[in-house]
């Protein structure tokens, strides 16, 4: 039986709303960028990426870094092990516009490296191939070291 999405609506008048909630705010934090202008910068996003649970996504213009990473003071329970001395950004979010219900639609969103590549590539252009190594190793003799003094 699908299950129905509990909407501001829906909570009695009054109630506390987190008291309704898995506390989605303390599941990540997000950090404006730079607005990427070209492949480099692009590039620079793509490397953050590459490292796991991250996300960026773009809002009223402004791009942000996402990074989905459970605050290590929520409790099972889903209430914040340290409400009293919670830090103040915690302190200054309100219920009044969270995410409650909402469906994270964002300007746009990209969930992995490849995406965002190819994001920029539309942008900016395809990036020329890279220059490719040899893998061979130079012979010996070709090899040119500095000269110790006293040698
Ligand atoms: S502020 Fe909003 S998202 Fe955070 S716990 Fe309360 S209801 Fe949930
Ligand atoms: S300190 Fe508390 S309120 Fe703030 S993110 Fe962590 S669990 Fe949530």
């Amino acid at each position: 039986m699908p299950t129905v999405k509990l909407r501001r609506k829906d909570v009695p008048k009054g109630a506390n709303l987190c008291e309704y909630c898995t506390a989605k705010c303390c599941g990540y934090f997000a950090l404006p960028m730079d607005t990427p202008t070209d492949l480099d910068d692009f590039d620079h996003i793509r490397w953050y990426m590459m490292h796991g649970r991250v996300s960026v996504f773009v809002e009223d213009d402004v791009w942000y870094l996402m990074v989905h990473s459970v605050c290590q003071h929520l409790q099972e329970d889903h209430r914040c092990g340290v409400y009293e001395e919670r830090p103040g950004i915690c302190r200054k979010y309100t219920t009044d516009e969270c995410e409650f219900d909402d469906d994270a639609l964002y300007d746009k969103f990209f969930e992995t490296p490849e995406q965002i590549w190819e994001y920029a590539e539309s942008v900016c252009g395809p990036r020329k191939p890279l220059r490719k190594f040899s893998a061979a190793r130079p012979a010996a003799t070709d090899l040119k070291l500095p000269v110790l003094a006293g040698t």
